[in-house]
C-alpha cells in the first residue's frame, strides 16, 4: 500500500522510525520498540539508514521484514551517499522483490569523518534527482532498458516521502532557499513530507504556512523525537542546527543537574507539542523512536487518553 494513502482520511496518522541495529547486533531493540507501541497501531514503520553519517546496514531487510512480520508498510530510508545511478537502481530493485513499496529518498549525511557532502561521480547531489529516478522507474524508465531496447521493462510503482527542515538545513542558511529546494523534490514526484524535530511548535506552523505559499500542497508530517535528558536536547540542538526556544532553554537551564526535573519539563514539552499538533489539524506525527519506546508510549497514551483518536 502507498503511505500516502493512509493521510487521505480524517484521523492524524501516527507512525514510528526505528533505527537498525549497529552492524553485529540483533534485532531486538527494533522489535520491542515496535512490539511496546504496538497496541496504539502504528500506521507504517520508517527505517533509517542510521543518521549522521553513521554506517548501519540491513535497512532494506528490516524494512521487508516489518511488512512481512506486522502487516503494515515498512519504509526504507535511502541515501545517495556513495552510490552511482546504477546502484540506486540495482538497490531499488531489491526493494521491489522485498515487496516495498514507499521509500524515504534522500541525499543522506556525509559519512563519518567527511565534513561536506560529496556526490558519487556518476551519483545525485540532491535528493531531489534521487526522487527524479525513482519516478522514472515509475514510469517504466531504466538505465538497462534505456540502452537495450529488447525487453519490455515494467515500471515500478514506489510511494516517494522526502525530508523537510522547519529549522532550515544546516548546509542553507537561507530558510527560504531551503524551502524551495524542497519544493523541487515535490515537483519531481515527493507523495508526503517528513520533518526533521523541532522544539517550537511555532516555526513548525510558519513552515507549513510558508511551504503553502510556495504551492506545496502535499502532506507535511511532523517529525518529533521524545527525549529526557539535557545532553541529548543540547547535542541534537547544536549538532542539527535546531533551535530551542528562550522559556524552554531556560527552564532546562535551571534544572540542568537535576535529571528527574529534566525529564519532567522535557517530557512535558513534547507532550504538548503533540496535542498542538492534533489539534492543528496535522496530518500525523512521526515519532523518532531512537529504539526506546518509553517516551512515545506516554505521549501516544495522553493523546489516546484525550482524544480517543488513534
Ligand atoms: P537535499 O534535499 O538534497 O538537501 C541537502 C542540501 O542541499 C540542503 O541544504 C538544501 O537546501 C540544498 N539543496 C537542495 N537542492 C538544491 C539545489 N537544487 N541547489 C542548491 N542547493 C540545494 N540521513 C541519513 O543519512 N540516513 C537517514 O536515514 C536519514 N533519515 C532522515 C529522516 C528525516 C525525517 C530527516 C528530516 C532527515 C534524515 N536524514 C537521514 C538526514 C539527511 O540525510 C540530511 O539532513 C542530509 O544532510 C540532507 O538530506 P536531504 O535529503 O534533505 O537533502
Amino acid at each position: 500500500m502507498k503511505v500516502i494513502n493512509l493521510y487521505k482520511g480524517n484521523k492524524p496518522v501516527f507512525s514510528l522510525e526505528v533505527f537498525p541495529p549497529r552492524n553485529g547486533e540483533s534485532l531486538g531493540a527494533v522489535l520491542n520498540t515496535i512490539d511496546s507501541l504496538w497496541s496504539f497501531q502504528p500506521a507504517f514503520v520508517s527505517v533509517t539508514g542510521g543518521a549522521l553519517g553513521s554506517m548501519r546496514g540491513g535497512t532494506i531487510a528490516i524494512a521487508a521484514g516489518i511488512k512481512r512480520k506486522y502487516g503494515i508498510e515498512g519504509i526504507p530510508h535511502f541515501t545517495c551517499v556513495n552510490k552511482s545511478k546504477q546502484d540506486i537502481e540495482n538497490l531499488l530493485m531489491e526493494m521491489k522483490f522485498n515487496e516495498i513499496e514507499n521509500i524515504f529518498a534522500l541525499r543522506g549525511d556525509p559519512p563519518m569523518g567527511q565534513k561536506e557532502f560529496i556526490p558519487h561521480p556518476e551519483g545525485h547531489r540532491y535528493a531531489s534527482e534521487l526522487v527524479e529516478q525513482i519516478k522514472l522507474l515509475n514510469e517504466g524508465v531504466y538505465i538497462l532498458s534505456s540502452i537495450e531496447k529488447d525487453y519490455e521493462a515494467s515500471p515500478t510503482n514506489f510511494g516517494i516521502a522526502v525530508a523537510g527542515y522547519p529549522n532550515g538545513h544546516p548546509e542553507c542558511p537561507d530558510k527560504k532557499k531551503d524551502l524551495e529546494h524542497l519544493k523541487i523534490k515535490v515537483d519531481n514526484g515527493a507523495d508526503y513530507i517528513v520533518t526533521q524535530l523541532f522544539f517550537d511548535i511555532d516555526v513548525f506552523l510558519e513552515f507549513v504556512e510558508n511551504a503553502k505559499k510556495i504551492g506545496i500542497d502535499i502532506p507535511i508530517v511532523p517529525g518529533v523525537m521524545p527525549m529526557n535528558k539535557y545532553g541529548q536536547i543540547k547535542f541534537v540542538s547544536k549538532q542539527m542546527g535546531i533551535e530551542i526556544p528562550e522559556k524552554l532553554k531556560d527552564k532546562l537551564e535551571a534544572h540542568k543537574d537535576d535529571k528527574d526535573a529534566i525529564k519532567k519539563i522535557l517530557e512535558e514539552h513534547t507532550l504538548l507539542m503533540c496535542k498542538k499538533l492534533v489539534e492543528q489539524g496535522s496530518p500525523g506525527i512521526q515519532f523518532f523512536t531512537m529504539d526506546k519506546p518509553e517516551g512515545t508510549e506516554k505521549v501516544l497514551q495522553e493523546l489516546c487518553k484525550e482524544k480517543k483518536r488513534y
